[in-house]
């Protein structure tokens, strides 16, 4: 183990590498099937798929559009010339024996992706993003002595986008790679589908006590969550600071991840540069983008999530709840939670209420229920006036909004529907007054301490007001009349 004080005199340097499977109806170069998840082994292949001889492959233009889109989501210009380029190695789930790939001339060239961290903004500059096409699968059943291959997924288009090593812990690692999810969901480019390795992350680390230098770097590859980016991280940080520690060296390798023991182990060594005797492929004629067809793309952006940061963050709100609402409008787009709040941003008290119910009463019911109520906005004004002329109790507020939201109930008449099903306060003085001296009459100790002067104790009897009105009293009411008839 290494302390706290040893391991501050390293700094750690990380590069990112992100394969996001895009969300294109079709293969990269095929007119085949592109969503594998329920397709059974080997049914969404074609000539092209299998490489046979003489098939040829022509380019999905969905696939150039929505690597323009990435583009611009990382702050950037899609470049108006690329190329593709056959990566050749050997591998019984590459029937073709080459890997279409973009080396000399990606879709992308820079960007940057912005940061927030709990204390500060970051910004991590991206190197290049290439446009490639996915490999099958093999898999090895246990104790069998054959392999098996799936090519549904040969094909599949794939940006990788590769960052600068401008990550320097695991939590900014962490946060680059929801970062870059953010990203792809906003651009809408990628379902982004963690779980089904829609987005795989492989993260090169390095350790020196130079902070100008780098150290011998690792790659542990196919990350697919954010937290086993951010743990690999770190345990890669701490064995090699304890290898270094130690006198020993670290090997430049390729590492894997064990989720279950949360420990990176060795793949392959990486001593020697692989010869993939990289050529342009003469069968798909370079990609050259009009200004028009750039220009259309960009101006069809929507707004991202450093944007929607910076909007919001005129309403005061904590972080925390800004990056709620970033991730409730990234997991359902449909919603359109961030627009409605917009389009309210002038009313600042209602815009708070509306913000405040979508993070505690109408996202939770979309993450229990997996699906969001279509009527979620409908009433949330008429709701916000009934609360502020004090008809509704803020608990009442809350619950009557989950009663429509969980009935589907679509009244015409708001406040009808909330007297109907007994949310409304009751402001009647006489009724209230009643309540109050049947309280003040089971609670003499209270009372009591109220006329020797403890506030605390109002509290608690405007409490059993409430509970006796099935909180429907108007509360600041029910203080009234308590120190009325206490006559304090
Ligand atoms: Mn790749």
């Amino acid at each position: 183990m290494i302390s706290d004080v040893v391991r501050k005199t390293y700094t750690p340097t990380i590069g990112i590498e992100c394969h996001v499977q895009l969300k294109t109806i079709t293969k990269l170069f095929a007119a085949v099937g592109n969503d594998a998840r329920d397709a059974a082994p080997n049914t969404l292949v074609s000539h092209i798929c299998l490489g046979m001889p003489g098939a040829l492959p022509v380019l999905n233009k969905k696939a150039v559009e929505y690597a323009m889109r990435v583009a611009f989501g990382l702050n950037v210009a899609p470049q108006k010339y690329s190329y593709f380029e056959r990566k050749h190695y050997f591998y019984p789930d590459l029937p073709k024996g080459y890997q279409i790939s973009q080396l000399s001339q990606p879709i992308i060239l820079g960007g940057s992706v912005n940061l927030e961290l709990n204390d500060k903004h970051k910004v991590v500059r991206i190197n290049r993003v290439q446009l490639e096409e996915d490999a099958g699968k093999n898999t090895h059943p246990q104790g069998k002595n054959y392999s098996l291959v799936d090519l549904n997924r040969a094909g599949t288009p794939l940006l990788e986008v590769v960052s600068e090593p401008d990550i320097h812990s695991p939590a900014e690692a962490k946060a680059y790679a929801r970062e870059l999810w953010l990203l792809m969901r906003y651009a809408d480019v990628s379902d982004a589908d963690m779980f089904h390795g829609n987005m795989r992350f492989d993260v090169n680390v390095s350790v020196n006590k130079d902070p100008n230098l780098l150290g011998l770097r690792t790659e542990t590859k196919n990350l697919n969550s954010f937290r086993a980016v951010e743990k690999a991280v770190e345990y890669e940080i701490k064995r090699q600071i304890e290898l270094i520690e130690k006198g020993q060296i670290i090997v430049q390798e390729t590492r894997g991840w064990d989720d279950a023991k949360q420990k990176t182990f060795s793949q392959r060594s990486k001593e020697e540069a692989h010869d993939y005797r990289y050529m342009p492929d003469p069968d798909i004629p370079p990609v050259v983008l009009d200004d028009y067809v750039v220009e259309s793309v960009r101006k069809s952006m929507p707004v991202m999530p450093i944007e929607w940061r910076r909007r919001l963050a005129g309403l005061g709100l904590d972080r925390l709840v800004i990056e709620t609402l970033i991730d409730a409008q990234a997991e359902t787009p449909e919603a359109n939670y961030l627009p409605f709040i917009e389009e309210n941003l002038a009313e600042v008290a209602f815009s708070k209420f509306i913000v405040n119910h979508i993070v505690n009463t109408i996202d939770p019911i979309r993450k229990e229920t997996s699906r969001t109520a279509s009527n979620w906005d409908m009433y949330l004004k008429d709701i916000y006036d009934l609360q502020h002329t004090n008809k509704l109790s803020s608990t009442n507020a809350k619950a009557l909004l989950v009663t429509l939201l969980s009935s589907g109930a679509l009244p015409k008449d708001l406040a009808k529907y909330a007297e109907e099903q007994g949310f409304i306060q009751v402001s009647d003085e006489g009724e209230i007054a009643h309540i109050v001296s049947k309280v003040i009459k089971t609670n003499p100790k209270a009372a009591d301490d109220i006329k020797n002067g403890e506030e605390k104790a109002v509290g608690f009897l405007v409490g059993q007001v409430m509970q006796n009105s099935r909180g429907k009293a108007n509360p600041a009411l029910a203080q009234e009349l308590i120190k009325k008839q206490l006559d304090v």
